[in-house]
This record gives structure tokens, sequence and C-alpha cells, in this order.
């Protein structure tokens, strides 16, 4: 019965030490096979609204909470945050460990180490005190722990930030830290590589093609790039390390000039103000704000006004979205890669976030999706500007209403065309053309279908010639097609074949019989051919031209809809 009673009493002693131990908190066990532990569920936390608690208050206090696995993100908050982690050494050796927190722009972390002699020694650091605090240079939070051999020891940590106030800590033994930091700064260099080449390539474009989207995307890249550098603590490592005020001021700055840039940007490369007049007088004031976010900085208390810029820059990417999709919906070229530059960094974004979630596992790809994927922004939006310039080329040589080449492009390019013929001793020809009695049929059935028959001409006259030969509206009603390589014989074939085309009233838009029914008449053209193997010495294009007219004019007087060859006459002066 005693023995009974002894074990009896055993048990429950050795059940109140294990559970007197739980309450204590969970302990990590350290011996040879840990490496790098990412610490969440091993952590107690505590919150100190007041932030007044002291190492001893806190460590009497009761009321430490667990954390769950996922780490302790507890977001904007006005208190202290403790916590603790007890770590059990199982080894006959001491162990050299370090305590990382990722966060870097946590504003005041102080670390209390216990002493072999039962005290307690503080490290002060955080990003409202000179880098030069940090026991090590490190754009985040290194600290150097020891755990002797066979003992178990509890850390605390007290957190407080104007900013969120994000926990994540893990443990590391020195040799996985080294090769974990180094590849990461590998990861840095060619994020900030990238973008610093991103950079130099637009404004050397920026110079050469002196257009202000280029300008804006430079300043819009500059500010998003340091952003992402203060972001991560590099800039205040390296830029800045005895200017805590600034560091921290300076992230507000650079989101509010993010916004404003990013917004200028947009507007000029999708000319919102010409497609959305009025979202786009939205977004100015959206910019407004960023200006003002930035400007006010320097003197507004800085966690209200990071939540004021957080809400800012949703509504911006908002407003962004939306322009870009009224482009793909207008069918405007460039805004597809706007588009595709932004899908990446959205996917960038909600990468990295399902990974915090544990929605997606931890690698290369999900840890770095946020930089991934605004790296892969910013290339695209380089592209975007590419094709932008290609556009607008294109714009400046085409015709509005009929799509072929303008009467400038003609202007340019025959010129060209005629010295080419001439060097190589090839014939060129030049067709003018136009429509015929086209003032009367714009009276009987209104400009509106008058327009629909100049697109339906230029249609039937592009698909009627090869395509090295140029379609290009001259004026008016009036055509100008330039035919390279080509004989005034094969020219006039090649004129009577579109001529015929027109007249079969494929060039009609609607049903044929309608036009003929109405105006009495289907649509025809009538064609003037001139060709430099016609004989005469053209001095220029200006001749060559000139000589066409003259065909068809004569053409004209001789009833219309039919093709006459330039006779060989002299050019009247
Ligand atoms: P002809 O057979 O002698 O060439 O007679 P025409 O009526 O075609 O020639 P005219 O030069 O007297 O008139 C050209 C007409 O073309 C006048 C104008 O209303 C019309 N026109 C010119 N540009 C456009 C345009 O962009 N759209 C429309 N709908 N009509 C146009
Ligand atoms: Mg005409
Ligand atoms: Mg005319």
């Amino acid at each position: 019965m005693r023995v009974l009673f002894r074990a009896f009493a055993l048990g429950c002693c050795l059940w109140l030490s294990v559970a007197s131990a739980c309450a204590a908190g969970p302990v990590v066990t350290v011996d040879a096979t840990l490496t790098q532990l990412k610490l969440g569920a091993q952590l107690q936390a505590l919150d100190d609204p007041s932030g007044a608690l002291d190492l001893a208050a806190v460590q009497r206090a009761g009321n430490f909470k667990p954390v769950g696995a996922s780490g302790l993100k507890i977001g904007f908050s006005h208190s202290a945050w403790w916590v603790r982690v007890t770590l059990r050494n199982t080894e006959a050796r001491d162990r050299a460990l370090f305590l990382r927190e990722a966060y870097p722009l946590m504003d005041a972390i102080t670390l209390w180490s216990p002493q072999a002699d039962g005290s307690w020694q503080a490290v002060r650091t955080g990003d409202r005190l000179p880098f030069a605090s940090r026991p090590y240079a490190h754009h985040e939070f290194l600290f150097p722990i020891t755990l002797p051999a066979g003992a178990t020891r509890t850390w605390y940590l007290r957190f407080a930030s104007g900013g969120p106030v994000d926990i994540t800590l893990s443990l590391y033994d020195p040799p996985t830290l080294f090769a974990a930091l180094g590849a990461e700064q590998l990861v840095f260099g060619a994020y900030f590589g990238g973008f610093l080449v991103l950079v130099l390539y637009n404004l050397f474009i920026c110079l050469v093609v002196r257009d202000k989207v280029f300008f804006w995307y430079l300043g819009y890249a500059i500010s998003y790039g340091l952003y992402f550098s203060v972001f991560t603590g590099l800039s205040f490592q390296y830029l800045w390390p005895s200017h805590p005020t600034w560091a921290n001021e300076s992230v507000l700055v650079l989101i509010g000039s993010t916004v404003a840039l990013g917004l200028q940007f947009t507007r000029q490369f999708l000319e919102t103000a010409k497609t959305a007049p009025r979202l786009d007088r939205i977004a100015l004031l959206l910019q407004v704000f960023g200006a003002a976010g930035s400007v006010g900085a320097f003197f507004l208390p800085y966690s209200a006004l990071i939540q004021v810029l957080a809400v800012l820059t949703i509504l911006a990417t908002a407003m962004i979205i939306t322009f870009g999709t009224l482009g793909l919906v207008e069918g405007y070229r460039p805004a597809r890669w706007f588009m595709f530059a932004w899908a990446f960094l959205l996917i960038g974004v909600v990468m990295t976030n399902m990974k915090n979630y544990g929605l997606l596992p931890h690698n290369l790809l999900t840890q770095n999706g946020f930089q991934i994927g605004s790296l892969c922004e910013m290339v695209l939006l380089s592209l975007g500007l590419a094709s932008r310039v290609s556009e607008m080329e294109r714009q400046g040589r085409t015709d509005a209403l009929t799509r072929v080449f303008n009467r400038r492009f003609f202007d340019e390019r025959a010129a060209a065309e005629f010295e080419r013929a001439e060097r190589s001793g090839e014939p060129m020809s030049l067709l003018v053309a136009d429509i015929d009695h086209f003032k009367r049929f714009n009276d009987s059935h209104g400009h509106a279908r008058g327009d629909e028959v100049l697109r339906a001409v230029a249609r039937t006259l592009r698909e009627g010639v090869r395509s090295q030969d140029l379609v290009c509206r001259y004026g008016g009603e009036e055509f100008a097609i330039i035919l390279p390589g080509t004989d005034a014989r094969q020219a006039v074939a090649v004129a009577e074949a579109l001529r015929r085309a027109i007249a079969s009233g494929r060039a009609t838009p609607g049903k044929p019989v309608d036009t003929r029914a109405a105006a009495g008449t289907a649509v025809t053209i009538s064609v003037g051919v001139a060709s430099t193997d016609d004989g005469a010495a053209f001095s220029g294009i200006k001749e060559l031209f000139h000589a066409a007219d003259m065909a068809l004019y004569e053409a004209k007087a001789a009833g219309r809809n039919r093709v006459l060859r330039w006779k060989g006459r002299a050019i009247p002066a």
C-alpha cells in the first residue's frame, strides 16, 4: 500500500513538473540536427499596451500567450510586444546560435540574454537607432546567442514600432545562416542590378526619343527601386546609416512619390486625359494626395500617415488597373503590355502573401515573389514604352480614316523609292486614283456613308496590290500608289485590276445594289499611270507624280471609270 502511495505521489510530482514546464512555454530542443528553425509555435507573446513594463515585471507576468505556427503578424499597434523563447541544449558542448528578426523596419527591438551569473544582458537596436547599434552589420536584425552545454535558457525580446509589428523570428546555426545570407544577397544584387540597368537603358532612350512618358517612367522606376531598398533595410545600411529619422521618413516619402509618379506615368502612357477624362481627374487627385503624403512625412506622425498611405496605395492600384482595362477594351495596343506588366506584379504580391499564410511552399520564387513581380513589371513596362513609340510612329504615317499610309508618308517614301529606282536602274511606277463623282455620292448619301466608301475603296486597293506596294491616301478621295520594281505595262495591268475590282461593287459598303439604285451608279475610280520607263527622263518624283496626275485628268475627261497611261508628252512647268 505504501509503495503504491509513493508511486502515486511520484507520479503526481512528475506530472506537476511536466505541467509547470508546459506553463513556462514550449521548449526548443537544440541538438546536433538543428540548423535552422522558423520560430512560431515555439514562442510566447505578451501584449504590453502601456509599453511601461520592464524585464522583471514581464518575467513575473503570468499572461504570456502561445503564438501560432505562422508567427506573430500583429499589424499596426501602439503596444510594446514581448516575446520569449526557451532553448534546451541536449549536447555536451556549448552552442553558438543566431536569432534573426527578418522585418527590417521595426522601430525598437531589445533582446535580453541570460548570463552565467544569473544577470541579464540587453542589446538595444531597431531602425530608430543608428545602424551601428546592430550587433552585426546586416539589413535585418541578427543577434548572436550562446546556449551552454546541457542548459535550458529563456530569452526575452521586446518589440515596438510605429509601422506594422511583424515578428518573424528564426533560429540559425552559424554555417547555415552564412550560406543563406550569401544566397539572399545574390538575389538582392540581381534585383537592384536589374533595376539599375532598366533605369540607365530608359534614360538613354529618354534622351534620344524625348518623349515625356519615358521621363515619368524613370521617375516611377527610381522611386520604386528606392522604396524597395528602404523597405528591405538596405538603404539604411548602405546609404544613410547614421540618419535613422530619415530612414523612417524615407519610407513615407517614397510610398507617396511612387504612388504619384506611378499614376502620372499611367496617365501619360495610356493618354487617359483623352480617353477617360473624368477618371483622369480623380487619378490626378490621388496623385496630389501622394505628393502631399511625401511632404507630410517630414512633420506628420509616422504611424497615422503610413496607414493613410497604405489605403492610398490600394486606391491607386485599383485606378491603374481600371485605366489599363479601359485601354485594353479600346484596343490600344500598348495597353496589353501595360496590363501584362501589372499582372506580373499582382501575381508576385499574391504569391508572397499565399506563402506567408502557408498556402504555397516557401522557396526562392514565393519568398521573393513581390520583388520578382516588380522587376518583371518594370521590364514589361519598358517593353510597353517601346511598343508605344512604334505605335506612335505607325499613327504618324497612317491615315486615321482609311488606315492606309498618309500624305506625309507618301512624300517621304515616294522620293526615296524614286532615288532607289534611279540608282538600281529598275523601273518604278506611280498610280494616282480618284473616286468618280464622289461629291455627288456624298450629296445623295451623306458624308458618313461617303466615309464608308473611302474605307472600302482603300481596303480594296490595299488588297489588290503586292505587299511591297504602298497605298497612300493623298488627299480627299484621291489615292497614290507606289509600285516599286514595276514597269509601265505591269502598272497599267495593276491599275486596271484595281479599277475593275472597285467597279464590280466590292468597294461599295453594305449591299452594292443599294448604292447603284440610289446613286444610279456604282462607285468607280479613274486612274492615271506614270512610270520611270515611260521614255521621258523624269528629273524627280514631282515630275513623275505630275505625269500620273495629268493622265488621271485625261481619264476623267474621257468619261471616267478608266485607266490612262501618261503618253510621254512634255510636262508643263
Ligand atoms: P470627279 O469625278 O471629277 O473626281 O468628281 P468628284 O466629285 O469626285 O470630285 P471633287 O474634287 O469635285 O469632289 C471631291 C469630293 O470628295 C468633295 C468632298 O465632299 C469629298 N470628300 C473629300 N474628302 C472626303 C472625306 O474624307 N469624306 C467624305 N465623305 N467625302 C470626302
Ligand atoms: Mg473625285
Ligand atoms: Mg477630286
